[in-house]
């Protein structure tokens, strides 16, 4: 007999919960812009490149399109191109990678440390002192902070400071995770950050923003996204085009107030996951000491996959995977981006087996629980 799978009741994401529970200023920031008759870097931009340069204790904040561009234009604001390589990991969005390749670089890919999905430091140390043969010299290194959790970072920056590479955060994850006293991001030269709208700091469509100490590099990062403009209609530098509307970034003033509060209730829900995962034979994600989670993504690791997505599907839960192939194994990078020794054997295991639990902070109690119930049923 066929049993009809039930609809998802409790999906995994859901961007669409973050507009309702704040539609009332979400709507009156958008109107307030429609009226003002200026969409495209104005007050509204400046206000949130303050309010953001703030909450995350930098010099500057840059709004730019999305996260994407964020990581190029910190590339090209530092002169990365081409004749330079940059090292980062294949477990991460395709992004990452896609940046070094739009500014004319040469990514390096570095294996991850199982435990917590990052970077592994070791490996990139060995990378630095005896790069693949053929590789432009490693001007930069990019660690991400993957799924809400700090990477190795102080043993990063040591590391690249030694060989003279610049490090890069990616922190479109990690939107207010912490490094002891200090916010991720704030630790390397510059740090991206994506807007889309399931990231912890979601726009209504997509975003980006670029924080720096450096008041040279940020000048620089300002000119680059606007046609190298510093004076209207004149390039110094050759740029691009890519910039934050004033409607996204009048509604990301509204949702940042807002921020710690989601964040805080996304660790809420991850330690009641842990609680419900005693004695399931599954563990909870590491976490780094010294450092806060935000819980971007809350991650299990299964060996049998498939068969765990199934019995949430059975329940009404959604889940995701991040990410089913690593980018070195996807068919654009397959056979020509250079890796580490390790060949990415922990991140091929890993892109296997993990599994994304619904994440998001407007899941109501009684959501949890049903996903609590069902991750005790595991088995
Ligand atoms: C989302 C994401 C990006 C890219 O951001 P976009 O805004 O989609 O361009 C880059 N790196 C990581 C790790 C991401 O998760």
């Amino acid at each position: 007999m066929n049993v009809p799978t039930p609809p998802v009741t409790v999906p995994q994401a859901d961007p669409g919960a973050s507009y309702r529970a704040l539609k009332g200023p979400i709507d009156a920031a958008v109107a307030r812009v429609l009226e003002s008759g200026w969409y495209i870097l104005g007050r509204e931009c400046a206000a949130f490149e303050e309010a953001f340069a703030r909450w995350q204790g930098a010099a500057r904040a840059i709004g730019v399109a999305n996260g994407t561009d964020a990581l190029a234009l910190i590339l090209r604001g530092l002169e990365i191109g081409p004749g330079a390589a940059v090292a980062t990991v294949s477990h991460t969005a395709v992004a990452t990678v896609a940046a070094i390749e739009m500014v004319g670089a040469t990514p390096v890919l570095i294996d991850i440390d199982p435990a917590t999905y990052t970077m592994d430091p070791a490996e990139l140390e060995a990378v630095l002192c005896a790069p693949p043969a053929g590789l432009p010299p490693i001007r930069a290194v990019i660690p991400v902070h993957l799924y809400g959790q700090p990477a190795a970072i102080d043993a990063i920056i040591a590391i690249a400071d030694r060989h003279g590479a610049s490090v890069i955060e990616d922190c479109a994850q990690c939107h207010g995770a912490t490094v002891g006293n200090r916010k991720a991001g704030t630790l390397g030269r510059a740090a991206a950050f994506s807007l889309y709208p399931t990231k912890n700091l979601g726009a209504l469509g997509d975003g980006g923003v670029i924080t720096t100490d450096d008041a040279a590099l940020a000048d620089r990062i300002a000119a680059l996204r606007q046609y190298g403009w510093k004076e209207r209609y004149i390039s110094d530098l050759a740029g691009v085009n890519s910039r934050l509307d004033e409607v996204q970034a009048a509604i990301l003033t509204v949702k940042l107030a807002h921020l710690d509060a989601a964040n805080a209730r996304r660790q809420e829900i991850a330690a009641r996951y842990d609680a419900a995962l005693a004695g399931t034979g599954l563990f909870p994600p590491a976490r780094r000491p010294g450092t806060t989670h935000v819980f971007h993504q809350y991650v299990i690791r299964c060996a049998d996959r498939a068969g765990v997505q199934a019995q949430f599907r059975a329940r009404g839960i959604g889940t995701n995977v991040h990410y089913p192939m690593p980018v070195h194994a996807q068919p654009a990078y397959r056979g020509r981006v250079a890796l580490g020794p390790a060949a990415c054997r922990e991140t091929e295991r890993a892109a296997a087996e993990v599994l994304s639990l619904p994440m998001f902070p407007e899941l109501t109690d009684a959501q949890v629980d049903h996903i609590c119930a069902a991750i005790g049923a595991l088995g």
